[in-house]
């Protein structure tokens, strides 16, 4: 019979169970933790939940209101809501990053874009491209960049920041340190960065 050894046991595989887990694994990076269930975790309730698993995490919402809503029936009167502003993301730094995360997707999708723009124009020959450069050159596609490449910027470092979090990398059964994950991901983002200057220099 195999023995599993955990410092944690979680009793539980459905979302509340998972989630204590995580919590558990927050408190101190080298925990070894269990879940254990009785269905298979998939067959949890918390799967169930087709309506996505509801809880009050935004300003203005209460887990009053969440349980209100989640029992209401057509025989009870339904409580007034606070309206949310469409701007709530702005209250918390926390939100705005995720958000602003989220938006230098557009200026990636622009990035893609002048690259096939470039494909297309040296496929068309000598004039073609001289346009492209012409194009290129205006002070709106310059500006352009400018905001592409500080939008890139910030969706690569707060991505290695998090990387630790979606990712736990163990060596011999050790978590390996944040900061050392962090620091392999600038690691490689430097040596792609002089491996592509290079290449650029010889021409
Ligand atoms: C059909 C259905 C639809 C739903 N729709 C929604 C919805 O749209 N939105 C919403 O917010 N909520 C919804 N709910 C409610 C929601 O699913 C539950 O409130 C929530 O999933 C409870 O999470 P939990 O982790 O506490 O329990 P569960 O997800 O039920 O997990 C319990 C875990 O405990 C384990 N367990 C039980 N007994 C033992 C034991 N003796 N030993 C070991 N393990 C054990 C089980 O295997 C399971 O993994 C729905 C529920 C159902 C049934």
């Amino acid at each position: 019979m195999d023995v599993a050894h955990v410092d944690v046991l979680v009793v539980g595989g459905g979302g509340a169970g998972l989630r204590a887990a995580i919590a558990a694994a927050d408190t101190a990076r080298d925990l070894r933790i269990g879940v254990i269930s009785k269905v298979y975790p998939m067959r949890s309730h918390t799967v169930s939940a087709e309506g996505g698993a509801a809880a009050a995490i935004k300003p203005g919402d209460s887990p009053d209101e969440h349980a209100y809503d989640t029992m209401y029936t057509l025989y009870h009167p339904k409580w007034h809501r606070r309206p949310v502003s469409v701007w709530w993301w702005l209250e918390r730094w926390c939100y705005a990053r995720f958000v602003l995360r989220e938006l230098t997707s557009l200026f990636i999708g622009f990035a893609a874009f002048v690259w096939l723009w470039l494909l297309r124009a040296l496929a068309g020959g000598p004039e073609t491209y001289a346009g492209f450069v012409a194009g290129m050159k205006t002070p709106l596609m310059l500006a352009l960049h400018a905001v592409t490449l500080a939008a890139a910027l910030f969706h690569a470092i707060t991505w290695f920041h998090l990387t630790p979090r979606a990712a736990v990398i163990r060596i011999g059964g050790k978590r390996l340190p944040d900061g050392i994950v962090v620091g392999l991901n600038y690691c490689i983002w430097l040596a792609a960065s002089f491996g592509v200057a290079w290449i650029w220099m010889r021409g």
